[in-house]
């Protein structure tokens, strides 16, 4: 393989060469194998990412081995220090990320920039990394034996990301896992994979030492060799919930401790009692924002009795004022999905959706901009059922669901019965009702008139059922948990009476002078008693 100190940033016809970093440097892959990177807003290819072998995945491996033993020796208040800086860098250049991510991802640039934000608040809180690895001790736990915990890095762990937060979802790993004393290997989405060598060089800037981060890009011939790699010792995992299963099965079996978080099928519950504008406005903003390519976007609305008729007539007010274009253009709200076989896939619920029966409010083919660009306008489908395909399936675009019920009852058992659970709404002026919803219902993430329910960084994030195969939710104290292992010390010192040190020296002269002959008179005491008898600790040994 050859090592290059920059990456050949131009190949043919202007496509960039998008290469691994390993080692604190770029590393040309050489398999022979790559995926195109787009443009989506165009339509046109901007760049090339190399696909690792196995062999490239163990060159990154073994150069977060090496780095490990001396970064794992740093001090936390140097950690700290350090992640000061990574904070103050991804502050300082979170416009040139964002720009990263709206050129490879689609994402409109305040989308892009609220991305870097939910992923430098868990930068933050990575900075307070010795408070989180405190530990407990507990004195005279028996007799001159004191217990304590600490908790320890893992060694090398991985990240395998998604293309829907390549900044944030990274940050959610990465942070924490390097605080922690970890070394990272990250193998991002091969969608929009510049963003994370963006971040690489960032975090060599910061002082980051050379191998504590590594990024090997490519498909499942990556994947699998990270599963497979003995001297990783965890594995994080965000993505589509089949691939979430595989990860998990495959990591698990192979001895590694694994957090795969999978899809969603987000439901908003509006009861008749809710504010029907707020409710609007944030179904809007929460099925269309991103363009739906969101883990934790509102997919679905049930609307209770009659609520139904106003929210839908109030949604539909809305659409036609979402301005859908070039994420790169200020006024822009919407941007185009990802792929165009994306843009495909989520254009054929249009097609499935009427055809079992639903209601095609709102076609987003007929509001798309023209251009070669992945584009499709905002849709609202009503008088959806569990047994369409356009419910069943998690659809990750622009496309909203609405069911209309009679009861809190029946809706609260929809949101139970469906096989995700990664975050729910309700939409109440009920503070009982609300209260009684967070109680019963089966996702992990929970709002009250809040549509998107992602945790601040102090919490973790993580659904239930299907969304996250593991027991461990990423970031806040999880997270912490996630990518330390517990020891617990138990201990014993001799006891000072034998000791060799002169501890009459002490305490200082001027105190040892009023207090001298009554320690002496103390101190050949219990030298006798330690002599004639066992040591008290032996005897309360449990
Ligand atoms: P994906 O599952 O296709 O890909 C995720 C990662 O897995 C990528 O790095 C990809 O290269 C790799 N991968 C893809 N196919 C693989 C295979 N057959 N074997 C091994 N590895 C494979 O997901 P995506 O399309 O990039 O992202 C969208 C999905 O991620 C949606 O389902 C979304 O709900 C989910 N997501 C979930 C969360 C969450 O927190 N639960 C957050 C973001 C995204």
């Amino acid at each position: 393989m050859t090592e290059l100190a920059e990456a050949p940033k131009v190949t043919r016809e202007g496509i960039a060469r998008i290469s691994h970093w390993i080692g604190g440097r770029t590393v040309a892959g050489e398999s022979g194998r790559s995926g195109p990177v787009w443009n989506p807003a165009t339509g046109e290819q901007t760049g090339e990412v190399d696909f690792a072998t196995p062999e490239e995945v163990d060159k990154a491996v073994q150069a977060a081995k090496k780095a490990f033993s001396a970064w794992r020796a740093v001090s936390l208040s140097r950690r700290q220090d350090l992640f000061f800086r990574i904070r103050q860098l991804v502050h300082e250049r979170k416009e040139e990320i964002a720009k990263i991510l709206t050129a490879q991802h689609g994402k409109v640039l305040s989308d892009a920039l609220g991305e870097v934000q939910r992923g430098l608040e868990v930068v933050e809180f990575a900075c307070g990394i010795p408070t989180l690895l405190k530990g407990g001790f507990t004195e005279q736990a028996s007799t001159g034996i004191d217990v304590y915990s600490i908790r320890q890095p893992l060694g090398v762990v991985a990240g395998i990301t998604p293309f829907n937060f390549p900044a944030m979802v990274p940050m959610w790993m990465w942070a924490p896992a390097i605080a922690c004393g970890n070394t990272f290997v990250l193998k991002p989405s091969e969608k929009d994979p510049s963003a994370s060598l963006y971040v690489a060089e960032l975090l060599k800037e910061a002082g980051l030492p050379d191998g504590v981060f590594n990024v090997v890009h490519g498909d499942k011939v990556a994947v699998d060799a990270v599963l497979e790699h003995r001297d990783i010792a965890a594995v994080s995992f965000v993505g589509s919930t089949p691939i979430a299963r595989y990860i998990y099965e495959t990591g698990t079996r192979l001895g590694k401790r694994v957090q795969a978080l999978g899809g969603a099928k987000n439901h908003m519950i509006v009861l008749p009692d809710a504010d029907i504008d707020m409710a609007a406005d944030a179904a809007v903003s929460a099925a269309y924002g991103s363009a739906g390519e969101r883990c934790m976007a509102i997919s679905h609305v049930v609307a209770v009795g009659d609520a139904g008729g106003k929210l839908v007539e109030a949604i539909t007010s809305r659409l036609p004022k979402i301005k859908v274009g070039n994420g790169m253009e200020p006024d822009v709200e919407m941007g185009p999905l990802v792929t165009r076989e994306h843009r495909d896939k989520v254009a054929s619920y249009l097609e499935s959706g009427p055809a079992q029966g639903a209601t095609l409010v709102a076609d987003g083919r007929e509001t798309a901009p023209e251009g070669d660009g992945f584009f499709l306008g905002v849709s609202l489908l009503d008088d959806v059922t569990p047994e369409m395909d356009a419910y069943k399936d998690e659809i990750f675009g622009p496309v909203l669901g609405v069911t209309r019920v009679d009861t809190y009852d029946e809706a609260l058992r929809m949101v139970n019965e469906n096989p995700y659970g990664n975050g729910t709404a309700i939409f109440t002026r009920d503070g009982g009702v609300a209260r009684q919803f967070q109680f019963d219902v089966q996702v992990g993430m929970v709002g009250i008139n809040v549509p998107i329910p992602v945790p601040v960084a102090y919490y973790s994030f993580g659904g239930w059922k299907a969304s996250l195969f593991g027991d461990r939710h990423v970031y806040g104290p999880e997270g912490i948990d996630f990518y330390t292992r517990g020891k617990v010390v138990t201990s014993r010192w001799p006891d000072p009476a034998t000791s060799k040190v002169t501890l009459e020296r002490y305490p200082p002269a001027g105190e040892l002078a009023i207090r001298d002959e009554s320690v002496h008179a103390s101190r050949s005491s219990r030298r006798a008693s330690a002599s004639s008898t066992r040591p008290a600790s032996s005897r309360t040994q449990p």
